[in-house]
This record gives structure tokens, sequence and C-alpha cells, in this order.
């Protein structure tokens, strides 16, 4: 009994020792660019803690069993239920990790049957509305030739192009957005402003936080469609597009956006650069964990896989697109944001930002911006008659996504 014993000893605190390696680790990996989230959490032998910033209140205390069993469930589990079960009845965690009925998020290894959700980034429509989501661009190419290009309609395009792939394979497909110049409330902005002035929806998105004091006094000031689209519609619009997709209960999110050169300001001339990059979860600040929500779902993030498997995806996709299309895997030197507010992952050109998608879906996700539209050949072949620019990308992400199947 006693050897007995000591070999469950010795196999228990091995098990913890590497618990408490691997989440050590993803913690410096994927949450060490706000050095003041460590305020919120602390990883030790006996577990992981989650603490209230402002009072360094203990909320949460997991030992290593149960960070084990959460993992696997935690992304499948509403957050009133993970408060409910976390911090309510605390007592009921282990019963609740027992049952039998208990939902591991599947992982296919085909297409037939898999529920894919697509965001096709940005709203796009008529060159005005680009104007409106300042996601267009006007590029002098010579004395007589004018490029335009508006980012929303691009990335509906490709979306399309992989919906038809996926669903001809057996996929189930779900798109945020129904159409070009529509958002994911399903009217476009315009209609959305008249929409505003209802009360009883005006109280709604108050009651649901969608609507800061900042933005409540915005809608009051009568402001130019611009800044009423940037500092009041677009956090509603990325909220439900983040709703629609959690709903969904995708197996993976495919989010699809076309970058630009950060330092070519106005865009009205092309530039030579052009990379392919993609975003994963992570790099979560203290700002957000300043709320319970926050702190909840930092833990999803933490415990589950969902940020090692957008790690794999988003490197397969990457991949992808970089060889079909010939442009390099951007480096951490390539562009400011990517070195000032992005973390390296362990994949070339993938990088873990806190956007508020990457945040805010639960499970696998590649949020991909597979070339600079700017760029003075990427705008001609995106804008020739039949060109198969947008053919390409779709290819690569739906290449990618399969070798992400098999590969799991
Ligand atoms: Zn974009």
């Amino acid at each position: 009994m006693f050897t007995f014993c000591f070999i469950n000893f010795i196999t228990f605190s091995s098990f913890a020792q590497n618990q408490q390696e691997y989440y050590t680790k993803k913690l410096e990996t994927y949450f060490s660019k706000d050095h003041k989230v460590k305020d919120f959490v602390r990883i030790n032998e006996t577990g992981i803690s989650i603490f209230d910033g402002n009072s360094s209140v203990l909320e949460i205390k997991l030992n290593w069993v149960e960070v084990s069993v959460l993992s696997h469930v935690i992304s499948t589990i509403s957050e009133p239920e993970l408060k409910k079960l976390l911090i309510d009845k605390k007592d009921s965690l282990q019963f609740y990790l027992n049952r039998d009925s208990i939902k591991e998020r599947s992982s296919p290894h085909s297409l037939k049957g898999m529920k894919i959700a697509i965001d096709p980034g940005h709203i796009g429509g008529a060159y005005h509305m680009g104007e409106t989501e300042s996601r267009c661009m006007t590029l002098n190419i010579d004395s007589t030739k004018k490029i335009q290009l508006v980012e929303g309609n691009l990335s509906f395009f490709t979306a399309m192009i992989l919906k038809h792939k996926l669903d001809s394979m057996g996929a189930q497909v779900m798109l945020t957005r129904p159409d070009t110049g529509i958002s994911s409330l399903g009217i476009s902005f315009f209609e959305w402003k008249e929409k505003i002035k209802n009360k009883t929806y005006l109280d709604s998105l108050r009651k649901n936080n969608l609507l800061s004091e900042k933005a409540l006094h915005a809608l009051n000031e009568h402001l130019p469609d611009k800044v009423l689209f940037t500092d009041v519609f677009s956090s509603i619009d990325m909220a439900a597009r983040a709703k629609k997709i959690n709903a969904f209960q995708p197996d993976i999110t495919v989010i699809i956006h076309y970058n630009v050169n950060e330092k070519n300001t106005g865009w009205n001339h092309t530039t030579d650069k052009d990379f392919v990059m993609a975003f994963v979860p992570g790099c979560t600040t203290s700002e957000d964990l300043k709320t319970l929500a926050g702190r909840l779902n930092f833990l999803r993030l933490l415990l589950s896989p969902d940020i090692e498997n957008s790690v794999n995806l988003s490197s397969a996709v990457a991949k992808n697109i970089s060889s079909k299309l010939n442009v390099p895997l951007a480096g951490k030197e390539d562009a400011t944001y990517l070195s000032e507010r992005c973390l390296s992952t362990p994949a070339k050109g993938v990088y873990s930002r806190d956007l508020a998608l990457t945040r805010l879906i639960k499970g696998p996700l590649v949020y991909g911006e597979p070339l600079y539209q700017d760029n003075a050949q990427e705008c001609i072949l995106l804008t020739t008659p039949n060109s198969d620019r947008l053919k390409l990308v779709a290819e690569a992400y739906f290449e990618g996504i399969l070798e992400y199947i098999e590969a799991k």
C-alpha cells in the first residue's frame, strides 16, 4: 500500500509539475505584452488562481485536476454558466465536471458535416460606404489611371468563393453578413442610423452594455457619419458578429481581411511592400481584465486549447497563402503594430493580437490578412476582370483548413 501511494504521489507530482510548466510558458508566450496581466493570475504548484486586480481578492482557485478537466470543456460553457460554476457555486464544480453529458468541443476529421463560420471583414458596398468605414482607397497609377478598392467587397467576394468550395465538400457554412453593403445586423449602416432613433432599440443596446456613456454622448452630438461609425456603430457590429458566430458553435472560424502598408498613409499611391500575416487570440490587456466577464474570458483563453489550435490553423492558412500568391510571411519588424501591439507565436507570420473578434470568438480561428491592397502589383491584379487573385486566396484558405483537419 505504501508503494502504491508513493507511486501515485510521484505520478501526481510530475503531472502537477508538467501542468505548471505548460501554463507558465503559455502565460509568457501569449499574455506577456501587458505586464499588469500578472496581477490578475497566479500559477504555482497547487494550480491556477485568478484575482480581482483592484483589491487583489482571490476570485477563482482551481487545482491541477480541475484545470485539466475544465480545459476540455471551458470553451463550450456559456459565460453565465461559467460564472455560476466557478464563483457562485464553487462546490458544484467537481459534480459538473464528472457529468456524462459534459460537452467537449468536437474536432472533426473531415469537412463533411463540419461547421465553419466565415466573417468577411468590414461592410463594403458603394465607395461612399467604404469612405464612411475608412476602408477604401483611390490609388493614382499614372497621370491617366486610378484604381479604387473597397476592402469590404474584396473580403465578401473571397468569403463567397470559399463558402462555395466548403459547401461542395459537405461543410455547414455560416456567413456573418449576407451581402456587400450590409452589416452583420442585417441592415446597412445608413438604415441603422434610422434604427438608433428608436428608443426601444437604444434601451436594448444600453441593457446589453453595447453603448458606453461616450458613445451615447456621441449619438446626441449629431456627428459626421465617419465618426459615428468609428465611435458607436463599429463596436455594435463587432459584438453582433461575435454573438452570431458563438451561437452557431462552429468547429472553426475564418475571418477574412485585406491589409495595407500602414506607412503609406493617405493610400493614394502604391507601395512595393507586400506581406501575409494572420492573427490569433491572446495579448489580453489588463484593461480587459477589469470586468468579471473579461477575467472569465481570459481564463477560457488560458485553459482551453483555443489559442494553440488557432495557431495551427492560421499557420496552415498563412503558409498556403504565401506559397500560392508568392507573398512573404511578415516578420515582427515588417510592421510597427506587429512589434508594438502583438506577440510572436511559434508559427512564422502568425501573431497573437487582442482584437475584438480574436478576443470574443470561442474555438479555433484564423484572422487572415493575405496581402497589401496598395501594393503596385496587387492593386492591378485585384481589379483586373476575371483576375484569379481572390480565387487563389480562397483556395489557400481552403487548403489550409484541410491541412489543419488532417493534422488533428
Ligand atoms: Zn480589414
